[in-house]
């Protein structure tokens, strides 16, 4: 362990560690150094980490076991086969543990090769510093190292296997604990360290109980609200995750395991980009019911007896009403109203038909909802105002019928917000926080791939330093970037949907 590194987990959890080496190419290089985080973790430099990763220094690393439940069936012990954990550091704010995804087999590699390849490796990448500065939690990105070998993957599980460029992303997050490591602790029925691991896991999230009876109930209802937070969150940016198995969901509530993830184009609520995914059972509008059953999943785990399960359902039901409170007022907040009524909750679901029939994006629509205030296009909308206003947000030319129901709804929209007597400035304000500009497109992102399979690291630069400022508007970055996904895209491999393979 090198000086700056400390093992996290006490001895009581030493049951689901084991001591790994990691297996790091000769040649490896850094493609990519997250200098602004890398301030956050007491400004720590790449040497630090590429000294700690040379054979000769190399220290002992760790990894943890986990189990699952994917796609809705117990899968038993799957992870971690590929991520290991460096060590943990005292940052600026925080302890952050740091982990390595891809440096090869670890005991609980099962017949996985232990590593990544670049594409999927430079989407977590990026994907998970935009989701930060979305201001929704996150693991975070460190560093990527490309690996000079090839990776043997089928892309498309159909057969046709390809030698692809290897990575390893170098992430950090205060703790990689997820609901899995409880699951697969209550299938082994060890209720010695799954209370360990209550205790340690309560501990990171400020959660204190005066008798043990109750610290697994306290340490439930905290993961539950922040789980609901989290799913919020996505559902206000059209973040869909794609892979919401059990042993991927963090129980601090980030977003965690960034595989065949989407952000909403064209407002799709059934879709999800994952191919592998076939009854769409992770498409965008079921997040939150999913989240549900996630954590019943949890809440079997963690109690040990029927009555005791009660308890935790019964708590699940009143947190998820208080979700359903906060995404309702969310998507208000989106409309630029901070509070909610019967008369507004019919607006919104007004308005996400109208988005889904028209097929507009999403995240441009709106923005051009806030442009529409600000430039008062009221008079000129019946003609190309309209159109125009909404060129952003069009995937498609809008018939005449089209326009005049949007329209209509846009009357109504106003006519809310003046009876509110909001004032116009806060309104616009609220908008602009709640409602990003630039999100990071599965589009832009293979442009990115493509480019740096090719050698070149412009466009990951590019796509570093526009998710910086989401909400910026104006930018020119922002007016090149902040666009829907081209026609090309739509059908291309990565570029819209994708598979699991990485
Ligand atoms: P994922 O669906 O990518 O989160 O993968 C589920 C689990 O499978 C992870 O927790 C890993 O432990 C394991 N896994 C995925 N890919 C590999 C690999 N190439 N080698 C070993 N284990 C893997
Ligand atoms: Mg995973």
């Amino acid at each position: 362990m090198l000086p700056s590194f400390t093992i996290p987990y006490p001895l009581s959890l030493r049951s689901i560690l084991e001591m790994v080496s990691p297996d790091i190419p000769r040649g490896s290089r850094m493609l990519h150094w997250n200098k602004s985080f890398a301030e956050e973790l007491g400004s720590m430099d790449a040497r630090t980490i590429l000294a700690a990763l040379e054979p000769e220094s190399r220290g002992t690393f760790y990894a943890t076991r986990y189990g699952g439940h994917q796609f809705g069936g117990w899968s038993g012990q799957l992870g971690d086969g590929r991520a290991m954990m460096i060590g943990e550091v005292e940052g600026q704010a925080s302890k952050w543990e740091v982990q390595l995804k891809g440096a090869g087999r670890t005991p609980f590699s099962r017949f996985g090769d232990g590593r990544a390849v670049l594409r999927s490796s430079l989407r977590e990448y990026v994907c998970a510093e935009a989701m930060a500065h979305l201001r929704i939690p996150t693991t975070r990105s460190l560093g990527l190292l490309q690996t000079p070998d090839r990776v043997k993957r089928d892309m498309f599980y159909n057969g046709n296997v390809n030698h692809e460029p290897g990575a390893i992303c170098i992430r950090a997050s205060r703790s990689f604990i997820r609901f899995g490591h409880f699951e697969l602790l209550a299938q082994g029925r060890d209720e010695k360290t799954l209370d360990a691991l209550v205790k340690y896991s309560s501990e990171l999230l400020g959660v204190e109980s005066t008798n043990e009876k109750d610290a697994r109930l306290h340490f439930f209802c905290e993961v539950t609200r922040r789980t609901f937070k989290m799913v919020t969150d996505w559902m206000r940016v059209g973040f869909i995750h794609a892979v919401m198995n059990t042993d991927n969901m963090s129980i601090l509530g980030e977003t965690i395991d960034y595989g065949p993830f989407s952000f909403l184009d064209e407002y799709t609520p059934g879709w999800t980009p994952n191919t592998s995914d076939q009854h769409a059972r992770y498409a965008f509008e079921k997040q939150p019911e999913i989240v549900l059953w996630n954590l019943g999943k949890l809440a079997e785990a963690l109690s040990a007896s029927k009555e005791q399960l009660q308890d935790f359902l019964q708590e699940l039901y009143l947190i998820d009403q208080e979700g359903d409170r906060d995404r309702n007022v969310m998507l208000l907040n989106k409309l630029g109203f901070s509070w909610t009524s019967t008369e507004l909750r019919g607006l919104v679901h007004e308005w996400h038909d109208i988005l889904h029939d028209l097929n507009l994006d999403y995240t441009l629509a709106h923005v051009a909802l806030e442009n529409f205030l600000i430039g008062n296009t009221m008079k000129r909308e019946e003609t190309g105002g309209l159109s125009n206003t909404f060129r952003n947000a069009l995937y498609r030319t809008l018939s005449l019928a089209e326009l005049r129901r949007l329209n209509a709804w846009l009357i109504n929209y106003r006519k809310a917000l003046r009876t509110s007597h909001l004032n116009m400035n806060d309104v616009c304000v609220l908008m602009r926080t709640t409602n990003p500009s630039y999100i990071c497109r599965n589009y832009q992102l293979q442009l990115a791939i493509d480019d740096a399979e090719k050698g070149s690291t412009r466009m990951l630069e590019t796509l570093m330093s526009l998710t910086q400022t989401p909400y910026e508007r104006n930018s020119p970055q922002h007016k090149t970037w902040c666009t829907r996904r081209p026609d090309w895209a739509k059908f291309k491999a990565g570029a819209s949907a994708l598979s699991c393979s990485s």
